[in-house]
């Protein structure tokens, strides 16, 4: 039995419950067998792989907070501080009612590769809560984000592990922990990042994972002698990373026909309006159907009625940016006959293992998430650097920066699927090209 696969069963063993961490792993080790099997007497020996799958450290807790009717909530928080070689442990922190350990862990797992993908010095974690902030006043969000604070303050700080927005959490969020963190240290200190304006929070950092895909999209679609002007690209979420997918593909001069949220998908023929999109999802934190209702051109489907999705609609570019596992086997085949030519993962592991082999067998060009969405994170490390110096740098520079970054990553995983002989193959690249710098920074830094 090969290195890989020894470590492949072990994890399989010990974290029997937690599907998608799994789904994660497999994903990631596959990919890197190639590597591996260049090394493999010494990574055995060093026990690396197993050391890779294990988190440094998980810190799960109580979140009890009281609702506006005086009644006693109780969430469960967690942080998984998975790998901290290259730098303190980075990523969001996800408010969404099926988080649990799994989810967090497979997040948290899949991010070490992605900042490593950036090039800047950030280690890989994510946290999150079971808590669902949908139909909460902003109050009860505030009780929330200070209970959980509470906890988090005392495993967290601007040198040891940063976390940020994730699904359901936002500016807003942020804010609340924020200040929370700083009243319990009674220190003003870069500890979060998506952080308002006003204390701390980078020009272009709300823009940044959306802008992100498209700039990494257009340069593998430049590299494979392909022009986005002009085509037709599917989007599904309605939030954070979808907004601004949108618009910057807008602004690249390609048609965005759809996006969606949990309840239901819009259509639209003439193109989506970014402006009343925003109005219905960041202002008045609305359903899809109210875009419907305001835009005649549009079509509103309701996804459990109807059994269908954005996926159904042609396209030339795919970009699922809502959550995991959104785009199943189904969806790949009804794209691919429908003559997709790219797709590009917006949210994290959008796309089921089936579908993902299914596309690059039949010739789409496939930008993974840890790639194609390392946007966000890289930004969020430029609001580090910008709090370090106490300077803000303006929307152009970190704009700018932003892109240099995104092209950088391509030209990286390019490269490493290349000289693996896996020309093309962006999953196996990004994966490879992730994990060579994780790994020479845990080799040098002994047995940790
Ligand atoms: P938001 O919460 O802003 O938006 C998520 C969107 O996806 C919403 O439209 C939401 O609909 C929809 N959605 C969420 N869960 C489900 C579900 N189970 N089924 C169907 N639709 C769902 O999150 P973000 O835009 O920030 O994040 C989207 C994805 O991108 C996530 O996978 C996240 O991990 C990833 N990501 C985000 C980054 C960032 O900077 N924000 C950085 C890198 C990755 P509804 O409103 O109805 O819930």
């Amino acid at each position: 039995m090969s290195y890989v696969d020894e470590v492949l069963a072990k994890v399989k063993e010990k974290n029997a419950s937690e599907p998608e961490f799994l789904q994660a792993v497999e994903e990631v080790l596959d990919s890197l067998r190639p590597v591996i099997e260049a090394n493999e007497e010494e990574y055995k020996k060093q026990a690396l792989l197993e050391r890779l799958c294990e988190p440094e450290r998980q810190i799960k807790f109580r979140v009890p907070w009281v609702d506006d009717n005086g009644q006693v909530q109780v969430n469960t928080g967690y942080r998984v501080q998975f790998n901290s070689a290259i730098g303190p442990y980075k990523g969001g922190i996800r408010l969404h009612p099926s988080v649990y350990i799994g989810i967090i862990k497979f997040l948290g797992f899949e991010q070490i590769f992605k900042n490593s993908l950036t090039g800047l010095a950030i280690g890989g974690g994510k946290g999150g809560s079971d808590f669902d902030p949908k139909g909460k006043s902003d109050m009860e969000i505030m009780r929330f984000c200070q209970s959980f604070m509470t906890e988090l303050f005392r495993h967290i700080g601007a040198d040891t592990d940063v976390p940020a927005g994730d699904i359901g959490t936002g500016g807003r969020e942020i804010g609340y922990m924020f200040g929370q963190y700083k009243r319990l240290r009674n220190s003003f200190e870069g500890v979060l990042t998506g952080k308002g304006l006003a204390f701390g929070g980078s020009l272009a950092r709300t823009e940044a994972t959306g802008y992100g895909l498209l700039y990494l999209t257009n340069e593998m679609l430049k590299t494979n002698g392909i022009d986005i002007a002009g085509k037709t690209i599917c989007v599904s979420g309605a939030g954070n990373v979808a907004i601004y997918a949108i618009q910057k593909a807008q602004q690249l001069g390609a048609k965005v026909v759809t996006c969606s949220d949990s309840t239901g998908w819009i259509y639209d023929k003439e193109g989506i309006d970014v402006a009343l999109l925003k109005e219905i999802k960041e202002v008045k934190r609305a359903r899809l159907d109210a875009y419907a209702a305001a835009r005649p051109s549009a079509e509103y489907h309701d996804k459990k009625a109807e059994g269908s999705n954005v996926w159904d609609i042609k396209c030339d570019i795919a970009l699922p940016c809502a959550t995991q596992n959104e785009l199943g086997i189904d969806d790949a085949k009804t794209l691919v006959a429908n003559g997709v030519t790219a797709v590009a993962e917006g949210a994290n592991m959008p796309t089921t293992l089936e579908a993902t082999e299914y596309f690059q067998k039949n010739g789409v060009l496939f930008a993974p998430g840890k790639a194609a969405n390392a946007g966000g994170v890289a930004t969020s490390a430029l609001e580090m650097s910008q709090n370090s110096e106490r300077l803000s740098w303006s929307f152009e520079e970190v704009d700018q920066k932003l892109e240099q970054i995104m092209v950088n990553i391509f030209r990286n995983l390019d490269a490493a699927a290349k000289k693996y002989g896996f020309e093309g193959n962006y999953v196996v690249g990004a994966n490879i090209a992730g994990f060579e710098k994780v790994a020479e920074a845990m080799l040098a830094e002994g047995i940790v």
